[in-house]
């Protein structure tokens, strides 16, 4: 299922409308796209937020004769559900507003590659599709991953000492291809994921999602995610040696 579906799936999902086939597959695009789960975050928060702010009113007590009278010369149709009304999508429009509003004012980018980079991390891990092109060499890794993307990663070999590079392989974050490169030191995995910083520059930042360790940084070529389960001493280590590298130029 895309993700245009999805969004139009979405409140009938919300609403429990769906037939069971329809609901595995929107639950399974869920599990695996982050921006169709936040897009349903948004909904069920805006749902939330309305019910809440809704008061009830007391019908006066001919209301609901008059309403049976009428009921009875309309055709029987389908009660539109609250969700398929017009009105509420104009209310929700000036609720989105205000949350992108908010999201300019104070944006968090890094949060969300971070958390991105850790579901690519995670599922090259679990489906053992470490790398698409396996080679420790940078003169074999690099032309592949050129070929498949709109621009040169800079790669180096063996970024800190004890780490050796494994591969690549092209993955996709916030709808954009990025190179990933495999590194290995003893049985630890790191990915580094990085892309040119044309849209946005990432900040400096280290968190820690479910169980990784993350951190993002960028320069003028690239930004950085790295995610791994190394220690945070490590973690400094080969982001230090790697920008050393990276500065004096020792990259293809
Ligand atoms: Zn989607």
């Amino acid at each position: 299922m895309k993700c245009e579906e999805i969004r139009h799936f979405i409140d009938a999902y919300l609403d429990g409308e769906l037939d069971s086939a329809r609901q595995i597959e929107v639950e399974q695009h869920l599990a695996d796209c982050p921006s169709c789960r936040s897009l349903l975050e948004e909904r069920q928060a805006f749902r939330a937020f309305f019910v809440a702010a809704v008061s009830d009113y007391k019908a006066p007590p001919q209301l609901e004769t008059k309403v049976l009278a009428a009921l009875r010369r309309v055709p029987t149709r389908r009660k539109p559900s609250l969700w398929q009304q017009p009105w509420i999508y104009a209310t929700a429009v000036v609720a989105l507003s205000v949350c992108l509003a908010l999201r300019i004012l104070f944006p968090d980018p890094e949060k969300e590659f971070a958390r991105q980079a850790v579901l690519r991390h995670s599922s090259s891990l679990s489906t053992s599709h470490l790398v698409e092109v396996a080679s420790p060499n940078p003169v074999i890794v690099k032309p592949w991953l050129t070929a498949r993307l709109d621009f040169a990663p800079p790669l180096v070999g063996s970024p800190a000492a004890g780490y050796s590079l494994v591969g690549g392989r092209v993955d996709k974050i916030e709808n954009r291809s990025v190179a990933t490169l495999v590194y290995k030191h003893g049985k630890d995995v790191v990915s580094l994921f990085c892309w040119p910083p044309d849209k946005e520059h990432l900040s400096p930042s280290e968190r820690s999602i479910e169980g990784y360790r993350v951190s993002t940084w960028s320069n003028a070529q690239c930004n950085y995610v790295l995610v791994s389960k190394l220690s945070d001493k490590a973690m400094h280590d080969f982001m230090d040696s790697f920008r050393v590298q990276i500065q004096s130029g020792a990259y293809l």
